[in-house]
């Protein structure tokens, strides 16, 4: 008799055979009931990513949040008990609780309460903050963000055996979404032994398409683009985003027997040499062998005394060394230029001096750009990623901005904004007028004056405004908001840079004699108690953008103020230059 078995073309996972903690599908009713009955605690969306790559091995031969010993000699020598290389410490830090024993089982559940896993907790015990963040991340300075995200987590940490009942659910782009072991199954489909992963978290430029091109013919197999989908750098370029301009590009701009789009729900650490290595650990899991480093690979920035937390090429240094223990070949990202007079790119030190060449940076992209509504040129970056790119950044003519209009009762804010309102449609802006009298008859209606009324009136203004600023709208907003405190949370509600105080400056006195409706003489009489002004408070704003005079001002003058104001900020686009290109310089660099 003959046996065949299948060998898999692809490198074995580190450790041999991948981990897989997901209770088998007939016993899962029965683990699920009995966990019913068990303490629960709730994991971070951090800690849910962890166990998403557990579960599924893509952290083999971890199969665990660490215990003591493991996380010990981790910190210390990169390295498990078992002796195998292992960079970071992954682990599950929760606050101490009477509800939790040792060898008894709890739940892990996710923030919406979801029951994820049942851990046998083995082990229940302190961690150094400084220690960690030292050892592992090089570094306590604040401005590194995981460090700073430390002083937040509990300060014991669990550990135990695992039983996975349901990995995380996701609803965007399933079919994107492979585990290690679907992965390789999909991988081994186009017949090579060799695999080069590429990490990102960033958008891929041309560049990027040209470098991965590159590097999966040189290692004569194919590409696995592997971006994270978890936890990246705060501020980074949403993962919808990315994911739609990944997938055009795969599909319209690579040879398909060479390229395979993976989503990786990892959340990276940012510590800059260690997290190359653990990315390349995860990659090898996934069936690759040879993994890309760039310069910085999965830099946090710099310290808060302007230095780079870690050297361009510590991460390409430290891989290379661990290299051939880990099984996992360092590919370096070579810098490539691009040459406009040839059309194509090429690598920085093949290029004789005298050439020309041109580049445009990430800041150049936002500001030169996308801000302004520039298009990103083709060499640069394909038609399709410009074109998500400028939908997910439009320029400032199309992002929302709310303009708070704050005074006395009669100062002039509801006549102020009724002349502003006409003029920004004039501009072709849609705007949403929200009067303080008016959204008192609808959405506020039965709140009256008292300081809590008020505050509950100023917020419920202030987030329809946040609502229809992120979605590109203009909220002018005509309310006397006589409290400081309430207007300050409206303008971090709907950020800061989107927010345009006025402050309409019309005297008491002028207020009074106007008297549109009159209040000041019911108040004066004391018919009406509270009447700002009058027997209640008006804090007048400290630094607002804009403060306008009634006095020697016309509504029409005031208004043309402020859409000088959206003019200068770019929210408004001067009438005279719709249509034309004219007035933009070309902002690539070039330099020969
Ligand atoms: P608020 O909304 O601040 O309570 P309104 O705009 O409803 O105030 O009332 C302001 C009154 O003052 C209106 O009757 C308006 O015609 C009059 N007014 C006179 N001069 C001005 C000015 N320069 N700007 C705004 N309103 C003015
Ligand atoms: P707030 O910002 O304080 O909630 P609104 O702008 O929503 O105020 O409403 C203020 C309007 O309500 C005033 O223009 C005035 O006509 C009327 N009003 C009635 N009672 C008072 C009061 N006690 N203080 C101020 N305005 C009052």
């Amino acid at each position: 008799m003959v046996i065949h078995t299948r060998v898999s073309p692809l490198i074995a996972p580190y450790g041999g055979t991948l981990v897989d903690l997901m209770v088998p599908a007939e016993t899962r009713d029965d683990v699920k009931a009995r966990a019913s009955q068990l303490p629960s605690i709730h994991l971070s969306a951090r800690s849910v990513c962890d166990l998403e790559l557990l579960a599924t091995g893509a952290f083999s031969p971890l199969d665990r949040f660490m215990g003591h010993v493991d996380q010990q000699r981790v910190l210390d020598e990169m390295r498990l008990q078992s002796g195998q290389l292992f960079p970071l410490p992954i682990t599950l830090p929760i606050e101490a609780s009477p509800a939790l024993h040792l060898d008894r089982d709890i739940a892990l559940r996710d923030t919406k309460n979801d029951l994820l896993a049942v851990m046998t907790l083995e082990e229940i015990y302190p961690w150094d903050l400084a220690e960690v963040a030292h050892k592992a991340f090089g570094t306590l300075d604040l401005r590194h963000p995981l460090v700073a995200e430390m002083h937040h987590w509990g300060k014991f940490n669990i550990s135990g055996h695992l039983r996975v009942l349901q990995l995380p659910k996701h609803y965007d782009f399933q079919e994107l979404r492979l585990t290690p072991a679907q992965t390789r199954a999909r991988l081994e489909g186009f017949g090579y032994s060799n695999v080069v992963a590429f990490q990102t978290r960033n958008p891929l430029h041309r560049v990027h398409e040209e470098l991965t091109k590159r590097a999966a013919l040189e290692v004569g197999g194919v590409l696995l683009l592997h971006p994270v989908v978890g936890m990246t750098k705060p501020g980074d370029v949403d993962h919808y985003t990315r994911v739609r301009a990944y997938k055009s590009l795969a599909t319209g701009y690579y040879d398909p027997h060479r390229i395979l789009l993976v989503l990786l729900p990892l959340a990276m650490r940012m510590a800059g040499p260690r997290e190359a290595l653990w990315h390349a650990l995860i990659r090898r899991n996934h069936g690759a062998n040879h993994f890309i480093v760039g310069r910085d690979h999965a830099g946090p920035g710099n310290d808060s005394t302007g230095k780079p937390f870690y050297g361009p090429y510590d991460a390409q240094d430290l891989l290379q060394r661990y290299s051939a223990e880990l099984g996992v070949n360092m590919v370096p990202f070579r810098e490539l230029l691009y040459l406009p007079d040839e059309e194509r790119y090429e690598e920085v030190s093949r290029i004789p001096s005298g050439t020309r060449t041109a580049s445009i940076s990430g800041t150049q992209v936002r500001e030169q750009y996308l801000n302004p509504g520039q298009k990103l040129p083709s060499w640069f970056t394909r038609p399709e990623v410009a074109e998500i790119l400028a939908e997910t950044y439009p320029p400032r003519h199309r992002q929302g901005v709310c303009i708070w209009l704050t005074g006395l009762s009669g100062a002039g804010k509801s006549t102020t904004a009724e002349a502003l309102t006409v003029l920004l449609l004039e501009h072709g802006r849609q705007v949403t007028l929200l009067d303080g009298d008016v959204v008192r008859t609808h959405l506020s209606k039965g709140l009256g004056f008292s300081k809590e009324d008020r505050d509950t009136n100023i917020r419920r203004i202030g987030f329809v405004a946040a609502e229809i600023v992120q979605h590109g709208g203009v909220a002018i907003c005509a309310a006397v908001s006589p409290y400081r405190a309430a207007r300050n949370d409206v303008r971090n509600l709907v950020g800061t840079d989107h927010f345009v105080e006025v402050f309409v400056d019309t005297p008491l006195a002028v207020c009074e004699k106007r008297d549109t409706k009159g209040m000041y003489a019911k108040a004066r009489r004391g018919e009406i108690k509270n009447f700002t002004g009058i027997d209640d408070p008006y804090e007048a704003p400290e630094n607002p953008e804009i403060t306008l005079d009634t006095v020697t001002q016309t509504p029409a003058d005031n208004a043309r103020l402020i859409l000088q104001h959206l003019l200068q900020r770019g929210f408004v686009r001067d009438q005279t230059t719709v249509g034309s290109n004219s007035g933009h310089a070309n902002p690539v660099s070039y330099t020969s």
